[in-house]
């Protein structure tokens, strides 16, 4: 076992990896920029280095500093979180240089994961159903035309290197592809450094139904189930639960099945998601690959009583997993608190947290780094909590959590408690008639 880890992030998730390295008996490390000189995971860690400005290029991004400090305290593994370094493959291929282990997969899984077109083209190659769309990236905007003419319109440009929503442009007829093609490459220049896009079918209505696997470096690995993603705003998820409503057994056991084949194709260890796209007639299909621990693991924890961060860093020693099947038990619901105004479609809200009450209870666990006095920096994720309520049935979770998130406020910063709140509590939700479009009814704008 490790002695001393370094996490390289910071906010809740670096909060997380602290805690789970303390039960464990592990030193840890926090490195902050000086945005977040007062933050939350820089003054619970074991020890703490500043490693730059604000802007994350000079900070959470930036590689020299991080192994430097890394090496300044003797640090035997680095936790990498999401978001930031976490799927960076030179990253990971440079702390092993270094004698460091990266806790996550090899870096030729994280190359091969990280290019969305090629890992398409690998998962596909394996059996496994993908999205229909072009063979690997598009460079020219006459192939694009050709490719959304075969596969019909409505299409969705995507970053092949890209992630959290950003560089995706639904196009709807050829007058705009062109230009959605354009924009879509300039914004992915831009927040990933490559241009690099793809093209898939828009499947309209689609849900997004993605399977938490682990994978020991012996070969074995499980899927501990799956988690309901399709409540977003700009593409990003808002609302998580386990298990999926309204999935049967069989269908459940198909998906389970294909996300391992999918794994195993891309020679995939440590702990990861495989994402789907779950379409109104029932077809589904593998859209992507995210390597690392993601914002939603939690849910997955509640229902199966495995900590995935301390499984993700027992994996990175090389341990085996230990057990093949987990049969999950109840249900979990999670609701993304961001500092933003769903009035004003979901603006940033950066700012002072005057007054803070976090709710409590039965069945409710608050994921956060926030405290009374703290200052929601602009320069990075405005995620505030990851409120989760467990329940013995789905309607006790949506119970559960719903009074949590009526109970939750912040005085200085506007938040997205409530419309969350709201969602859960109406009568689509209860149903369990889960869809991308679930969110626009709540929006003020809409009606
Ligand atoms: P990112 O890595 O940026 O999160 P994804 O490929 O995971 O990008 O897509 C983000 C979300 O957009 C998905 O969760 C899904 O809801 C929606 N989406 C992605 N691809 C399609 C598609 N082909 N058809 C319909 N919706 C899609």
């Amino acid at each position: 076992m490790f002695r001393r880890i370094l996490i390289a992030n910071r906010g809740e998730i670096a909060v997380r990896i602290i805690r789970a390295c303390r039960q464990m008996g592990v030193t840890s490390i926090a490195v902050y920029s000086t945005a977040d000189r007062d933050s939350l995971h820089a003054s619970l860690a074991d020890e703490s280095v500043c490693i730059g400005p604000p802007d994350p290029g000079e900070s959470y991004l930036n590689i020299p500093a991080i192994i430097s400090a890394a090496e300044v305290t003797d640090t035997q593994a680095v936790h990498p979180g999401y978001g930031f370094l976490s799927e960076n493959a030179k990253f990971a291929s440079i702390c092993r240089e270094c004698h460091i282990e990266f806790i996550g997969p090899s870096a030729q899984a994280l190359s091969l994961s990280g290019d969305k077109a090629a890992c398409r083209q690998a998962v596909e190659a394996a059996g496994v159903p993908v999205v229909p769309g072009s063979e690997g990236i598009i460079k020219d905007p006459d192939v694009a035309m050709k490719v959304a003419q075969k596969i019909g319109f409505p299409v969705v440009v995507k970053a092949a290197f890209g992630g959290g929503g950003k560089g995706m442009r639904v196009a709807h007829n050829d007058a705009t592809l062109k230009h959605d093609v354009a924009l879509a490459v300039t914004e992915a220049e831009a927040s990933f450094g490559d241009g690099g896009v793809y093209i898939e079918k828009f499947l309209e209505g689609a849900r997004h139904i993605e399977f938490q696997i682990l994978a020991d470096a012996h070969g074995r690995i499980i899927t501990l189930g799956e988690r309901e993603c399709s409540i977003q705003r700009r593409h990003q998820k808002l609302i998580e639960e386990t298990p999926g409503p309204g999935l049967s057994a069989s269908l459940r056991a198909r998906m389970a099945k294909a996300a391992l084949r999918a794994a195993r194709a891309i020679s995939y260890s440590n702990a990861g998601t495989v994402e789907f796209l779950l379409a109104p007639n029932g077809q589904f299909y593998f859209i992507e690959f995210n390597a690392r621990i993601q914002v939603e693991h939690g849910i997955t924890e509640e229902v199966t009583g495995i900590d995935l961060v301390r499984e993700q860093i027992r994996l990175a020693t090389g341990e085996h997993l230990g057990y093949s099947t987990v049969l999950p038990e109840g249900a979990a619901i999670e609701a993304r608190v961001y500092a933003e105004d769903p009035e004003l479609n979901f603006r940033p809200s950066p700012g002072v947290i005057r007054r803070l009450h976090l709710p409590g209870g039965p069945g409710i666990r608050v994921d956060t780094h926030v405290y009374p006095g703290y200052e929601v920096p602009r320069y990075y994720d405005s995620l505030l909590a990851k409120v989760i309520a467990r329940g013995k049935d789905r309607s006790e979770a949506i119970e559960r959590l719903y009074a949590a998130l009526e109970e939750f406020t912040t005085e200085g910063v506007t938040n997205t408690a409530r419309i969350c709140a709201r969602i859960v509590r109406g009568d689509r939700f209860r149903r369990g008639d889960i869809g991308p479009d679930l969110v626009d009814e709540y929006l003020p704008s809409m009606g």
